[in-house]
């Protein structure tokens, strides 16, 4: 195919081309999938088209290895927050009890970096103190309780968790203590990398420790003791991939063989204590347990003290005065430690105020529209597919009948009345943030779960899906362009977010979603016949990535992309059809020469087209299960009659792959 001939067939695509060609930047009336290269053809680079223009004005910051759309909406999200929290902020007298009076005074402490830096340790000398005076096995028990508390988790933890067994449960599970290093192999690795890492950990439990009031001395001694007490720990720890097994730390008992197991730990006392029921629970890692209880009779209390005083202050540390802050903490800007520390600790107070400013309920509406579009669409997909056995596509539908799409923001917010702050208390208001999450969490033990409780704050930039819960949470803060804007059409929501949510849907009726059931427990409910059919399908997918090459010699892999690559394919077919569906009595205009039919494949391709140096697309193309971005956008939209005939591709046009080699598996 000639050059010549696939101008021509882009200039027939695009009748009002002249028109369009002085509007190079898309106004806001347009929609952002307006901004595209009109010099490349759409049918032969359908990324270079949807991107090239941004790419140009925004290239990779020297310290990423990829930008695009989403990274940049990422900045815009965390600067609507700080401007909130600042503005918040600069009054003092907001109510008291008012989640405005609690965001302001705690931005406010977090800021003061010379309050902070006067007030020294003393923020901590309560708890310090109460450690201090142990003297006896009672008393550290009482402290190791204490610290959890405030979220310091030494010598173990208990958290509450939904039961893998049975999700509409909340249990609690009995993990091991978080040590000062990440890994258990930065402990026990003989590596000369990992000695000298273990060195300079010791070296820095000894500075802090001398910081602390400790005589260099004393704080040299402690500093082994500390870490010996913590690789007698590590050492009979799970390896982070031993541990990324859900089977290896599912261990459900009841409370009488939780004390069975660890008898030194006093038990009845703790759970007296937080309120928590004595029913049955999870222990991840029953080794550690043991290991903990043999380090309770034979480890003196002096070396316990010390090891309380210091995960106290590595703990407390990002929050004290600039001698104790260390590591990534040191480095970030201080704002952006704030708004962190403000939505780690009141989520929900920043996410209301977030809302208020930046996500109206119809924003919400408008989402859930789409979402039940989605659903609808997929729905009726899977009960016509042919390779699907019908009872297993009566499980999938229930699956998707099932599916809680958590919108924007919760239906109930966190009360926060009680939550002390003060202004000028950093630490104190930090401690009295962890209280009242560690007591929410706590409080939720042996009582059904609760969907609403997020794991993450409505102004975040992220999003997740839960694939035992059945659940997706989009908070406000991820619905902004490129995957959302209320004001934008149907066009750019179905190719952006649309696209996307459509994909995780299919995540929970894949190969992967097939180990889970209706009830979140992990149990195949596919026949190997459908497992057969999937692998068949997936295999022309799979072929296909092996052809991308991102320089010569250096194709995917298509095995490893092959569950990514079919969600994509799903995913921006399904939004198509429920786009097209959402245009039904309610034609589109064209805008900037573009169909609403191009501008939905644009969106599409807007949101996934990230720029990526080569050097970590070489990585992705070895580890990541996603393809790298420019095949995102180009592999599930070769395989479309639907993008042919938006853009009037020609066949044989590079985007467009033969009938006979097209796939479809959803
Ligand atoms: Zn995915």
């Amino acid at each position: 195919m000639t050059t010549e001939f696939r101008r021509f067939s882009w200039v027939l695509a695009f009748p009002l081309l002249a028109l369009a060609a002085c509007t190079s930047s898309a106004s806001s009336a347009d929609g952002w999938a307006t901004n595209v290269d009109r010099k490349v053809d759409p049918c032969t680079d359908f990324d270079a088209f949807a991107n090239g223009p941004w790419r140009a004005a925004n290239p990779i910051p020297a310290q990423a290895s990829r930008w695009g759309r989403r990274a940049a909406a990422r900045e815009t999200n965390r600067r609507q927050v700080q401007e909130l929290l600042e503005g918040l902020s600069h009054r003092n007298d907001w109510p008291h009890g008012s989640i405005e009076r609690l965001l302001s005074d705690h931005y406010a402490s977090c800021m003061d970096e010379a309050g902070i830096e006067r007030l020294g340790l003393t923020p901590l000398a309560p708890l310090l103190a109460d450690i201090d005076a142990i003297r006896s096995p009672a008393d550290l028990q009482r402290n190791i309780q204490r610290l959890h508390a405030v979220a310091v988790r030494v010598g173990f933890g208990i958290v509450g968790v939904f039961d893998n067994h049975d999700p509409e449960r909340f249990i609690a599970n009995v993990v091991p203590a978080d040590l000062g290093m990440s890994s258990r192999d930065e402990y026990v690795g003989t590596e000369p990398q990992l000695v000298q890492a273990r060195e300079r950990y010791r070296t820095r439990v000894a500075r802090v420790l001398a910081l602390a009031g400790s005589p260099d001395a004393a704080a040299r001694e402690s500093s082994v003791a500390i870490l010996g007490l913590e690789t007698r720990l590590a050492g009979v720890s799970l390896t982070a991939t031993a541990s990324a097994d859900p089977a290896a730390t599912d261990h459900p008992m009841t409370f009488a063989q939780l004390e069975q197991l660890a008898p030194g730990v006093d038990w009845q006392g703790y759970f007296a204590e937080a309120g928590l029921p004595r029913a049955d629970l999870n222990v991840e890692q029953p080794n550690f347990l043991k290991q903990l209880d043999a380090e309770l009779r034979k480890t003196p209390l002096s070396v316990w003290k010390a090891y309380l005083r210091w995960r106290l202050l590595d703990s407390a540390s990002p929050f004290l005065s600039k001698s104790f802050v260390e590591g990534t903490a040191e480095t970030t800007p201080r704002a952006l430690r704030c708004i962190e520390s403000a939505e780690s600790l009141f989520g929900d107070a920043v996410g209301r105020k977030y809302v208020e400013r930046h996500f109206p309920p119809a924003a919400k509406a408008k989402v859930q529209e789409i979402v039940r579009a989605l659903l609808a669409v997929l729905k009726e997909d899977v009960a016509g597919l042919e390779w699907m056995r019908p009872e297993t596509r009566k499980k999938a539908l229930g699956k998707l009948e099932g599916f809680d799409a958590e919108v924007g923001y919760p239906e109930r917010w966190k009360d926060y009345a009680g939550v002390e702050v003060r202004r000028d208390a950093f630490w104190a208001n930090v401690a009295a943030g962890r209280r009242f999450n560690v007591g929410d969490n706590r409080r939720r033990i042996g009582k059904p779960t609760e969907r609403e409780a997020w794991q993450l704050p409505a102004s975040s930039p992220d999003a997740y899906i839960d694939l035992q819960l059945n659940q997706m949470v989009l908070p406000a803060g991820f619905l902004r362009p490129p995957a959302f804007a209320l004001d934008q059409s149907d066009a750019e929501n179905y190719g952006g977010i649309g696209a996307s949510v459509a994909h995780d849907l299919t995540h929970g009726i894949d190969a992967g979603g097939s180990e889970i059931d209706l009830l979140g427990r992990p149990r195949r409910w596919w026949t190997d016949t459908d497992r057969q059919e999937f692998q068949a399908r997936g295999r022309c997918v799979s072929e296909q990535f092996e052809g991308y090459f991102i320089e010569p010699g250096l194709h995917h892999r298509g095995t490893l992309v092959l569950s990514e690559a079919i969600g994509d394919l799903a995913g921006v077919r399904v939004a198509y059809l429920a786009f097209r569906r959402s245009m039904e009595g309610h034609p589109a205009p064209v805008r900037s020469g573009l169909t609403p039919e191009q501008r939905f494949f644009v969106a599409y391709g807007q949101l996934r087209g990230d720029a990526v140096r080569l050097e970590a697309q070489r990585q992705m193309l070895m580890t990541d299960p996603h393809p790298v971005p420019k095949y995102r956008v180009i592999g599930p939209l070769a395989n479309l009659p639907e993008f042919q005939r938006a853009f009037s591709c020609p066949a044989g046009a590079e985007m467009v792959r033969p009938p006979e080699k097209r796939c479809a598996v959803w």
